[in-house]
């Protein structure tokens, strides 16, 4: 069997807002580190600390800016003076964005609430109205829209375990595809990544896991780049899309299925193999061991919530 591509870098290469590293670049002198990204994270991540206000050269302390206008479209104006940045900012996020994109980064943190960072529910005041929560930053908005598969995540929502849990997983997969793509893949590489993949991809979307078997069954005999980047898109979309107990469940009973065709229906029926190491081990032991194919898999069983 061809090697299963599972591996990744050595560290894994994260934007984020430079704020949230406790780098003191915020407008009024302070920062606001994020015990999490600091702390649990840093130990597997290189991070690309960024301050787009700063960049800007819009220097420290700063008058305070603010988004206004139509929420899909709004200006970047200095909250006391009301000078209107939107078009320097627009021309530095593209500049920044085409930059980071060389870096092959595997995700990004943004700071929430942010006229420039924020990726969800950022104040947008009307002009001299009350403020809606619909807006996106100015900078998150040109990063999301030139690196559509890259996970992107606040630092808000990742104090949700869900959420965090989905963010890492979806970081750690792109890792793997990037890794996976630098190698130059043949046919028969795409159809072993797939193997591994595809009970994660199972347990987010029923769907892609469909779409993807088929893209990669008829993948043809030179992998096209076409093909390449289709599988990649559709493995980032299936794993952006929400889990849940059930569709965990189903991806067991299929993983179950294949255990039952190398154990023997009694052995599964009663959670024991007598096979692994002359004593008797749960099914969750043989799982994890390195001797069964299925421990090549990426679906996380033990993440279940
Ligand atoms: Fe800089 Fe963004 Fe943090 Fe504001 S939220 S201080 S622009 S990194």
């Amino acid at each position: 069997m061809t090697a299963v591509p599972v591996s990744h870098p050595d560290k894994i290469r994260l934007g984020v807002s430079a704020c949230l590293l406790g780098e003191p670049v915020r407008y009024d002198g302070g920062h606001k580190r994020d015990l999490f990204l600091t702390g649990t994270l840093a130990d597997y991540v290189e991070w690309v600390p960024v301050c787009p206000e700063v960049e800007l050269g819009l220097g420290v302390p700063r008058e305070a800016i603010r988004l206004v206008g139509r929420p899909e479209a709004p200006r970047f104006v200095r909250e006391r003076t009301g000078e209107d940045l939107t078009p320097r900012m627009r021309r530095y996020a593209e500049d920044r964005v085409r930059q980071l994109a060389a870096l092959e980064l595997d995700g990004y943190v943004l700071k929430r609430a942010s006229p420039s960072c924020g990726l969800f529910r950022v104040r947008v005041y009307r002009d001299g109205g009350v403020p809606s929560g619909d807006g996106r930053g100015v900078f998150a908005a040109a990063l999301v829209e030139r690196l559509p598969m890259l996970p992107v995540e606040e630092e808000g929502r990742l104090a949700d375990p869900a959420l965090r849990e989905n963010f890492v997983e979806r970081v750690f997969a792109m890792a793997r595809w990037r890794a996976f793509v630098a190698g130059h893949p043949r046919p028969r590489a795409l159809v072993a990544f797939h193997t591994a993949q595809k009970f994660a991809v199972l347990a987010h979307s029923a769907e892609q896991y469909t779409r993807l078997g088929r893209l990669v069954a008829k993948a043809g005999r030179s992998l096209a780049r076409e093909v390449v980047d289709e599988y990649g898109r559709g493995l980032m979309t299936a794993l952006s899309v929400r889990t849940s107990r059930g569709r965990h469940a189903n991806v067991l009973q299929h993983l179950a299925g294949f255990l039952k065709r190398e154990l023997g229906p009694d052995d599964v029926r009663n959670n024991v193999c007598k096979r692994c190491e002359n004593k008797p081990a749960s099914i969750e032991y043989c799982l994890k061991n390195p001797r069964w194919r299925l421990s090549l898999q990426t679906h996380k069983y033990l993440g279940i919530r």
